[in-house]
């Protein structure tokens, strides 16, 4: 029997009212999530993939797509070929493959972070950047510790157990300030995890931030292209120290997350092949990307942003390549497209992380423009957030949210999860 997949989101006019449905013809035969009717399920479901023009999905594409499913592995080539070919069709063959793979791993969980924007203020002149240090339009703001242990109490009583401290380059926040006040937040919240993501720092800084209690530590390595790179950053700023940063934050025992922006100008699928590639060499704990999107007063003002699609499409084949990840639905994914967070969950993402700063903080922590701090995206809406999650049958869970590592899995599961160990 040849093999066919429908793999259908059922999508009603108003957003994901309707449980996202897939129907998986597996090469065995088999069926998975096999729907009550099954013949008016199918009819159903090829009018919709009609409707959205979505048609089978190619041999070469879905081949590339198993073999990334059972072997965590594609040459270059092999990568460029999946990101130039893909289209809607094979994009919910990925996302139907992503979802079971992120399911037996982390079942229908969603992990929730709060985001705490600890200051705008930055050394660095990065083209994208709209707090880069030449945006003289920025209205500068630095919160003070006990600005931040009260936004990490809020998160608390909302049901956060991890806070992600975030901020430009600012050298304000010397080791021993954030130590004191890493010490802080684990004295008061022990069962909690602290994540930072405050660039490129020194190892014996490193080093000193996670003996005082650092969790996890946030540095997308933005592109994995060198010569991208020097189109992205001014010539101050390396690839080449972005990675040492990356491998010595791992070597140290933080759980390490990278990622990059999709669709950057300058960025082709190859960039995109490089960036995964790296991904695979560095075999980082979690992986955040978003679309580029631009700010009004940058280099780069003028530049189209990326595709919510292609976004989409990466976050599948993150899952698939490293399948234990925590990835986030990010921020600009939910900027560019209203219903973001839930595409991104849908395509295998398991994290979104809400703002937890300061109202007064949130507009002037603009990365790019239009960036979403409100509704669903905000801390304390986490009930509309969860309600959205719902329907599309994940959940949002009070949980710190730790990666799981493979090894943790019994050897069912793992075998099950096509996951080498
Ligand atoms: N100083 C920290 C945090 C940077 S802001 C660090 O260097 O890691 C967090 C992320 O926002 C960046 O890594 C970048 O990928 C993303 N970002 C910045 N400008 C953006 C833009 N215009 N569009 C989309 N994402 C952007």
């Amino acid at each position: 029997m040849t093999h066919r997949t429908l793999g259908i989101i059922i999508q009603n006019v108003s957003g994901w009212n309707l449980l996202p449905q897939t129907i998986d013809i597996l090469p065995d035969g088999k069926e998975e999530s096999a729907p009550q009717d099954r013949n008016d399920m199918i009819l159903f479901s090829a009018l919709c993939c009609l409707q959205h023009g979505a048609f089978f999905i190619g041999g070469t594409m879905r081949e590339l797509i198993d073999k990334l499913r059972q072997t965590q592995v594609l040459a270059k080539e092999e990568w460029i070929k999946l990101i130039d070919g893909h289209s809607e069709a094979s994009a919910q063959y990925l996302f139907a493959q992503a979802r079971q793979v992120r399911c037996k791993i982390y079942g229908q969980d969603v992990y929730i972070r709060g985001l705490i924007e600890i200051s705008n203020y930055c050394k660095n002149d990065c083209y994208y950047c709209g707090i880069r240090k030449s945006n003289k339009n920025a209205v500068r703001y630095r919160l003070m510790p006990e600005e931040i242990l009260a936004c990490v109490q809020n998160g608390y009583t909302l049901g956060f157990r991890t806070f992600v401290l975030q901020g430009g380059d600012d050298a304000f926040y010397t080791d021993e300030l954030l130590a004191a006040l890493i010490l802080q937040i684990k004295k008061t919240h022990p069962d909690c995890a602290v994540t930072l993501s405050l660039g490129e720092r020194s190892r014996e800084s490193y080093r000193y931030l996670f003996s005082a209690g650092a969790d996890r530590y946030l540095l997308r390595h933005e592109t994995a292209s060198q010569s991208h790179y020097a189109m992205l950053h001014p010539p101050v700023l390396s690839l080449a120290k972005r990675k040492e940063c990356l491998f010595q934050l791992k070597e140290i025992g933080y759980q390490t997350g990278s990622g990059f922006m999709v669709g950057s100008p300058g960025q082709t699928a190859e960039e995109l092949a490089e960036d995964l590639l790296f991904l695979k060499d560095l075999n980082p704990q979690m992986v955040g990307i978003g679309p580029f999107i631009p700010h009004h007063d940058t280099p780069f003002a003028g530049k189209p942003p990326g595709s919510v699609e292609l976004t989409l499409f990466l976050i599948g084949l993150l899952r698939l390549m490293l399948p234990g990840a925590l990835l986030p639905a990010t921020t600009a994914l939910g900027t560019l497209d209203p219903e973001g967070r839930e595409k991104g969950i849908l395509a295998g993402a398991n994290v979104v992380m809400p703002n937890l700063s300061p109202v007064g903080a949130r507009t002037k922590y603009t990365l790019y423009d239009h960036k979403l701090c409100t509704g669903a995206e905000s801390a304390e809406h986490l009930e509309e957030l969860k309600k959205r999650i719902q329907r599309i049958g994940y959940r949002v869970v009070t949980s710190r949210g730790d990666f799981i590592k493979q090894t943790d899995l019994n050897p069912e599961e793992r075998k099950s999860s096509h996951v080498s160990v």
